[in-house]
């Protein structure tokens, strides 16, 4: 893919994101720079809904700003911790989203595959717990490499972390898809909140959050071509490249 065109679909995300409520004024998006690469395009630190394509910038492996001079965000350290630890994920989603907080701070009660748009949280773990490696004076963010290596030796081989008292960070093979998966975990932790206040929800077997993570990864475009409709955004000739 051309650069031009993976910097755009970053914006694009971005105020996505924040036209779906997942990101407010903080949180954030990345992608690889290209399949291989361990640099990854992202935004300098802003709010994800007012991104364009001249603010999304080239971090190296370590999650420093290659195009030099600009403000970085200062949890790129999770994305730059995920992409080397995982050579399946091109892209990150990092999210303080309401609706799934609540998920990462009450220990007994776990975020599980609830519907079938959610099949993807079927191995969930118990939220990251930064205390264990910032002690209990730290301000939970991940903002150093260490931590960043930390959360994603947390995350494992899943699609979503919860990060306690935080907030939750999702991978996807693509961009749409991680962009799908932190909008989903948003709806997915509105349904199961609701169903917990009428009964006790029966999840999804493993075989059937599995099929149907399988069957949404089919489904990816149709969202992200409704969700671009619905953005106030038109970049220009010679940002679309
Ligand atoms: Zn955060």
């Amino acid at each position: 893919m051309e650069i031009s065109l993976a910097r755009l679909e970053v914006a694009q995300a971005s105020r996505i994101l924040y036209a779906q409520g997942v990101l407010d004024a903080f949180g954030h998006v990345s992608r690889r720079c290209t399949a291989e690469s361990g640099a990854f395009l992202m935004s300098r630190s802003m709010a994800p809904g007012l991104v364009e394509v001249a603010d999304v910038l080239v971090h190296n492996a370590e999650g420093e700003i290659a195009d030099g001079g600009a403000n970085p965000f200062l949890e790129r350290f999770i994305h730059a911790g995920i992409y080397r630890a995982r050579s399946d994920v091109q892209a990150i989603v990092h999210s303080h989203c309401p609706s799934v907080l609540p998920f990462a701070m009450v220990p007994e009660v776990r975020l599980r595959s609830i519907c079938h748009t959610c099949g993807f949280l079927n191995t969930l773990g118990i939220p990251f717990e930064i205390s264990q490696f910032s002690g209990d004076s730290s301000n939970l963010l991940i903002s150093n490499g260490g931590l960043g290596d930390a959360l994603a030796r947390h995350l494992g081989a899943d699609a979503v972390v919860l990060m306690r008292g935080h907030g939750f960070t999702t991978v996807g093979a693509s961009l749409q898809e991680a962009v799908f998966r932190a909008i989903y975990t948003g709806l997915a932790a509105q349904v199961q909140m609701a169903a917990m206040q009428i009964g006790q929800p029966r999840y999804l077997s493993a075989g059937e959050a599995e099929a149907c993570d399988r069957t949404t990864a089919g489904q990816m475009s149709r969202a992200w071509e409704l969700w671009l409709t619905q953005l106030n955004y038109s970049p220009t000739a010679a940002e679309k490249g």
